[in-house]
């Protein structure tokens, strides 16, 4: 198939109320949409970096600029047969996984629909539906965040998982564990620690916890190592992991007993796969992560989610959950499962995989631009009539 053209939209989404992390507070969120037009038929794709490289060192402009002056053109004109094609014609280009990202999940969901076949299915995906957890943020106080939890816990979530930063941390997960003694849950520090901290690390042991999410440094697997043979706990790691080669350093060196896979954050689909066929042949468990995306963004999760070896429910949310509107129509459903657990439901109909919906992908717009090969090519302009 020839990559007629790409349209790639820098957008920014107001959250309903602001999402405080160890790397800082967000009230939008800033996501990178692509859309790849081949033989008169779309395919979307998301990642989601984030306005500030504070979660990685990708931001959202940048992979926006990156897809409109790199790798959209050096893929659009290109005779691409399969979706495996893609990722050697981008290698040229170090790094910058996220702006990869768009593009291979556009791509992916464009041979989904070519295919005539649901891109869970696709993906070899084995499950019909999709258990998630409830994740929660730095809150205004614990009694606040003991509410929220005790909703969730209510509401059938199997598991919790709590973000754990400076001023955030021992007291507020012995305040849940006290309160919920039994409930599944972990802790996710969003790379804000070091060895120094060990202590601090060896004294969550105590409570139970599933697992200690990318504790350290986002680009360590050494010192992940050394932590995890001081703790009990697992240690799971997050940002550390952006390709298969880091996966097998890290299983080598024992840098981590579970593994979170963001397609945005390791390039796409094509390399979450990977990643995951890697840890089950290495009998590391998976589950499927999210940086707040739209539908689009949460409906690729949802099909990655359905592969084998993601045994721990996922962070894909219902749309009202931090948006007041989400970008995406249909919207990405969600069910409950036999055992009362919220499960999320991948689309059985290729034909209307969730796709931004044309009026609020104009409101949330910050740039756009245009790749194509002809010589009215234009950047920047046009783009409302091209949506
Ligand atoms: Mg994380």
């Amino acid at each position: 198939m020839r990559i007629a053209s790409i349209n790639v939209y820098h957008v920014a989404m107001p959250l309903l109320y602001p999402w405080r992390t160890a790397y800082g507070e967000d009230a939008a969120i800033d996501s990178v949409l692509v859309r790849i037009e081949s033989d008169g038929v779309c395919g979307w794709g998301e990642a989601t970096p984030f306005a500030r490289p504070e979660y990685s060192a990708e931001w959202a402009h940048g992979a926006f600029s990156l897809v409109r002056d790199c790798l959209g053109p050096s893929v659009v004109a290109a005779d691409i047969e399969t979706v495996a094609e893609l990722q050697p014609r981008l290698a040229q280009f170090k790094g910058n996984y996220f702006a990869k990202a768009a593009l291979d999940i556009a791509l992916w969901n464009l041979e989904s629909k070519k295919r005539n076949t649901p891109l869970h299915k696709l993906l070899g995906g084995t499950r019909s539906v999709v258990p998630i957890g409830a994740d929660f943020g730095v809150m205004d106080s614990i009694d606040d965040l003991l509410f929220a939890v005790n909703d969730a816990v209510e509401s059938g979530f199997s598991r919790v998982k709590l973000k754990f930063c400076r001023g955030w941390e021992l007291a507020v997960v012995s305040e849940v564990r006290s309160t919920f003694p039994k409930l599944k849950m972990h802790v996710d520090c969003n790379s804000s620690y070091t060895l120094d901290d060990v202590g601090l690390f060896q004294a969550l042991d105590s409570l139970g916890l599933e697992m200690i999410e990318q504790p350290l440094a986002h680009d360590d697997l050494v010192e992940h190592a050394k932590l995890q043979r001081m703790l009990q706990t697992p240690v799971c790691l997050d940002e550390s992991i952006v390709s298969a080669r880091q996966l097998k350093d890290a299983i080598e060196l024992g840098s981590c007993q579970y593994l979170n896979i963001k397609p945005g954050r390791v390039g796409g689909l094509t390399c979450a796969v990977e990643l995951h066929d890697l840890c089950k042949a290495a009998e590391i468990p998976c589950w499927v992560g999210g940086n707040l995306e739209s539908g689009v963004g949460a409906a690729v999760a949802v099909a990655l989610g359905t592969l084998e070896n993601f045994v721990y429910p996922a962070d894909i949310f219902p749309n009202g959950r931090f948006y007041q509107d989400d970008l995406a129509s249909p919207l990405v459903r969600f069910g409950k499962d036999a055992e009362g657990q919220p499960v999320a439901i991948p689309s059985e109909t290729y034909e209307d995989p969730p796709e931004p919906d044309r009026d609020r992908l104009s409101q949330a717009v910050v740039e756009a631009a245009l790749v194509d090969s002809g010589p009215e090519r234009e950047k920047g302009e046009g783009w409302r009539e091209r949506m």
